[in-house]
């Protein structure tokens, strides 16, 4: 790419160098100086000089322009607010009037304190007002969904909200209704904001106008703890902050790593925290006495006790179930426990190991330049990693032809056939190959089946070259959010004496997630003692030994492998009401003979020895890099498995893991509105030959369960297949069949 040909501005006498087309907000910066604005946001798109606020005067013009539509021309002299008394006199009058019927009742207000709207009164505003008139009032807080309250005296209709609800998210849920002076925001039709990237709204508005149920009148701003760390509820692993008082977290907010998240984060990761107060926690160890034994609370050292004996008396047959929600260090304890303690390599891990895309690394930023991207999506991308859905609208709206292959894609394909397509794509004649072969920046995606998902994915980018080629790369999107970490920190705790057991005498089932999986709870059916270390109690007692309570993603440090490759550090930002799995699992070590160091520091110095090229946390930074691509190989794709056999019913059932399920989720009450519906998505076809209209009410059978659904008609679906959530046919096989009751 040739160099951008720079141009000459002067702004307050001071001459700068910047690239032709450069607004003039960026350009005074540039210059260090503020030209201050409200409406403005570029993650948010193009300018539209709502606000007025950043108002200029440029020699030769005879009125105050807006410095954010204005492009930097070169020899261009601009004065701001700093130099010019006229344009410090038209930013006055901006303020005057945006206050005019501002309700300036900023001691109560969640957004005083960090409020651009009092920052910028403060500093170029009339300081006094000459209104003496009662001000507009309207009815507030108006909500606009369980987690967004709207306060419309509050709002200076910059339209940030409604434009990222148009422009970026392309829910189209939130307008802006009436004309003029009686604008207001509203959602379509006053139905609730469903969008499951609502929350950036309540970030992104200058005022006070939008704020989060969960957080209103809580606390003064600056009372807050800040600590910077990552969310755990999903691979991408964005960036955020967390914000505490007195050990509680009060709100996670965003905290932009501009190749991961752009600054944007989902409801799941924003909204969540109340989790951690849930009243099902459970904050000691329980053990259940015999078969219909009763669930007795233990103190750590009876607990302890208890699961050495237990190990010990499975004679090496214990087998370790993770989750994929555990950081590096939890899984490398348990991991050393079970492989060095008890000499077992049994495990069940989320996703098989996924070093096989290392060669085509590249940061989630590249999709917004990518030329061509093509999605092998069986299981929504929205659904399972929810940011990387945003980043493919942005290269969409960039101008990247984008290509889904799946059961609903532009190129359909019947489900977990993901592998087969990705051998046509690879061959020499395929047309869409061919196209890619062409192409410059090329980024592959797979939203597919687990299993080698990732291998099928590596023998395509090989074939066609991308890692040879800057700005292309493949991406695995896995159902878990840290799967690649723990299978590296099993790896990792791997020992010489250990051996596959043959039966399963101890069950060690670690996290919610597992704990919930019926393929988990059949192994625990197998075992003969079954331990599980959960956050929340449910129905875990009436089926495990023993119950360990479980700490949080926000609740301990650590680090987490994203879907990128990239290790990330956790924070502990809020303090955990029980104990930490670090500081008991060394004390279980040393009962068994296991030394493990009881901090996450140590815990990763060994593993960093061991598997991860010696490097220190603080090489991770608040912004973790991203690692450099491994060298590529020759790749052998391995044979696409055989087609899962479909029994049950004429029509193939697709299950996907929903984004607002799982027991995080499950434990908050705001975000149950955006649980999935009971639906079942069918093609057109399907429908008309049932006589099945969209909305009708539905029964979906198999094998003798039946579960009634309500019918969603999806143009795009493959005749032949259904889709929906997992939590809503858990309990169905394969094949179904769907009739009006
Ligand atoms: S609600 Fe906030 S973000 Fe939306 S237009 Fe009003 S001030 Fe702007
Ligand atoms: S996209 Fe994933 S990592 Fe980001 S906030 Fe949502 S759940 Fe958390």
């Amino acid at each position: 790419m040739s160099a951008p040909e720079l141009i000459t501005i002067t702004v307050d006498g001071r001459q700068v160098q910047v690239p032709k087309g450069t607004g003039l907000v960026e350009a005074a910066a540039t210059a260090g100086i503020e030209i201050p604005v409200f409406c403005y946001e570029p993650r948010i798109g193009s300018a539209v000089g709502a606000c007025r606020m950043c108002l200029v005067e440029i020699e030769g013009m005879p009125k105050l322009q807006t410095g954010c539509t204005t492009p930097a021309q070169d020899g261009m002299v601009v004065h701001t607010a700093r130099t010019s008394e006229t344009a410090a006199r038209g930013q006055n009058a901006t303020i005057e009037f945006l206050l005019l019927n501002h309700p300036l009742d900023c001691p109560v207000c969640d957004k005083g304190g960090e409020c651009p709207l009092q920052d910028l009164s403060f500093r170029y505003g009339p300081g006094k007002t000459r209104m003496t008139f009662r001000k507009r009032s309207l009815e507030k807080p108006i909500p606009i969904s369980p987690t967004i309250a709207l306060d419309r005296e509050r709002c200076i209709l910059c339209y940030r909200c409604t434009r990222f609800s148009q422009e970026v998210a392309e829910d189209e849920e939130l307008v802006a209704v009436n004309r003029g002076a009686l604008t207001m925001i509203a959602t379509f039709e006053d139905e609730p904001y469903r969008g499951p990237f609502s929350g950036n709204i309540v970030e992104l508005c200058p005022v006070g106008a939008l704020t989060s149920t969960q957080y209103r009148f809580l606390a003064r701003p600056w009372e807050y703890e800040r600590a910077a760390s990552v969310c755990g509820l999903c691979a991408v692993g964005c960036n955020i902050t967390v914000q505490s008082r007195e050990g509680r977290v009060q709100r996670v907010l965003s905290r932009n790593h501009p190749e991961v998240d752009r600054g944007w984060l989902c409801d799941k990761g924003r909204f969540s925290s109340p989790h951690l107060y849930a009243e099902e926690r459970i904050h000691s160890p329980r053990y259940r006495r015999g078969e219909a034994g009763a669930v007795e609370e233990l103190d750590w050292d009876e607990a302890l006790a208890e699961l050495e004996r237990l190990i010990g008396e499975a004679h090496g047959e214990v087998v370790l179930a993770l989750s994929g929600t555990e950081t590096l260090e939890v899984a490398y304890s348990l991991a050393a426990i079970v492989r060095r303690g008890a000499h077992s390599d049994g495990v069940v891990l989320p996703e098989p190991a996924l070093d096989a895309l290392d060669p085509y690394r590249v940061p989630l930023s590249a999709l917004a330049a990518a030329e061509e991207i093509v999605v092998f999506e069986e299981s929504p991308v929205l659904e399972r990693a929810p940011v990387v859905d945003l980043w493919l609208r942005l290269a969409r709206r960039n101008g990247t032809r984008l290509t889904t292959i799946g059961p609903a894609g532009e190129i359909q394909r019947a489900p977990g056939d993901g592998a087969g397509a990705c051998r046509e794509l690879a061959g020499e004649t395929n047309e869409l190959g061919q196209r890619l072969r062409k192409a410059e920046r090329v980024i592959l995606i797979w939203s597919g089946r687990g299993g080698a998902g990732g291998a099928h994915l590596a023998g395509l980018a090989h074939a066609l070259g991308l890692h040879e080629k800057d700005g292309s790369g493949a991406l695995y999107l896995p159902s878990t959010p840290n799967p690649r970490g723990v299978a590296e920190a099993w790896e990792a705790a791997a020992d010489e004496s250990s051996h596959q057991p043959e039966q399963i005498g101890l069950l060690l089932v670690s996290g919610d997630e597992a704990a919930n999986d019926p393929a988990i709870r059949k192994l625990a059916e197998r075992a003969r003692r079954t331990v599980a270390l959960t956050l929340f109690a449910g129905d875990t007692a009436s089926w495990a030994d023993l119950v360990l309570p479980a700490t949080s993603y926000l609740e301990g440090e650590g680090t987490m492998r994203n879907l990128e490759g990239r290790l990330q550090r956790l924070r502990r930002v809020a303090a955990a009401p029980v104990r930490p799995e670090l500081s008991w699992l060394a004390e279980l070590g040393e009962r068994i003979g296991v030394t493990l160091p009881a901090s996450a520091t140590g815990i990763f110095a060994e593993l960093s020895a061991k598997a991860l090229d010696g490097i220190s946390p603080s090489s991770l930074g608040d912004r973790a890099p991203l690692p450099a691509r491994a060298k590529a190989g020759p790749v052998e794709a391995p044979e696409p498995e055989a087609p899962p056999t479909v029994r049950g019913g004429p029509l193939e059932l697709i299950r996907y893991r929903a984004l607002f399920s799982g027991p995080v989720v499950e434990h908050v009450p705001q975000l149950a509105f955006q649980r999935p519906l009971p639906e079942v998505e069918i093609s057109a076809e399907d429908a008309d030959r049932r006589a099945i209209a969209d909305g009708d009410d539905v029964v979906v059978r198999s094998n003798g369960i039946s579960v009634k659904l309500r019918a969603r008609i999806n143009a795009a679906l493959r005749p032949g297949s259904v889709r929906i959530a997992a939590e809503h046919c858990s309990e169905l096989a394969l094949g179904v069949q769907v009739s009006r009751p």
